[in-house]
């Protein structure tokens, strides 16, 4: 990487003008339940236009278009690609949805995950896209100070916290401090774990293992986890072998 390339990456850092920032409402559940029961109770709301409880709070985001906008100033060439693909060359979704991508910006690549909370259909998929994109381009700073506040899902009315901070510590648990290069290995794990129960044809066990091996890396450390992980999957594969001599 040559010091231009440096220099256009720190570009992802500055603030995204005011315009460019979107705010999502976020209701919490009760809010919501209420103005499901009276609408009354609702608001015309003057920051995000939505009708919606008095007392919700907004969360700041950079919206797909601006974030694209600011990639294209920064590398006319990125690029985005899915981590892993099933045996037809789509993404591939893990166990809960959630899709793992690399983006590349000036020659860089960090890794990126993003969801649909739950949506399905095409929507979704584009949800999960940008959802994605704006996590990897976080990585490299962009919106950095925003999405410290809270990950965004639009249309959703479940926060899964009570207040957008409590949700910030909530996904900083979850990473339990795995670095991204173990976040990595442990996605090309999965991956090879998916080839071999393939190839063994069990390939229905595989979404009740990667939960398991996904809640495991929700509560224990990565090495804990990485280490276990490796020898299941050289059994894994060692058994599909024989399974296909
Ligand atoms: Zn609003």
């Amino acid at each position: 990487m040559n010091q231009e390339q440096i220099e256009a990456l720190k570009k992802l850092r500055a603030p995204f003008e005011p315009h460019q920032i979107s705010k999502l409402p976020k209701p919490t559940k009760a809010q919501t339940d209420e103005i499901k029961a009276d609408y009354k109770k609702g608001i015309r709301c003057d920051l995000c236009g939505t009708w919606h409880h008095p007392k919700v709070v907004h969360l700041d985001y950079v919206g797909h278009a601006a974030l694209t906008d600011r990639l294209l100033d920064v590398d006319p060439c990125w690029n985005w690609e899915p981590m892993v693909f099933d045996e037809v060359g789509f993404p591939r979704l893990d166990a809960f949805g959630g899709m793992w991508i690399k983006l590349t910006i000036c020659g860089m690549t960090r890794i990126g995950y993003g969801d649909a909370e739950g949506k399905t259909g095409p929507s979704a998929t584009k949800e999960r896209i940008g959802d994605a994109l704006r996590n990897a381009a976080m990585r490299f700073g962009a919106a950095l100070d925003l999405w410290h506040k809270g990950d965004l899902h639009p249309e959703s009315d479940e926060p899964k916290g009570a207040a957008p901070e409590a949700r910030t510590q909530e996904q900083e648990s979850n990473t339990n401090g795995w670095d991204l290069d173990a976040q990595d290995e442990f996605v090309l794990s999965l991956d090879r774990a998916y080839q071999a129960f393939k190839q063994a044809g069990q390939l229905d066990k595989y979404d009740d293992f990667a939960k398991k091996w996904t809640a495991n890396k929700a509560n224990d450390p990565a090495e804990k986890v990485l280490t276990a992980l490796a020898a299941f999957v050289v059994k894994l594969e060692a058994a599909a072998l024989k399974k296909t001599a």
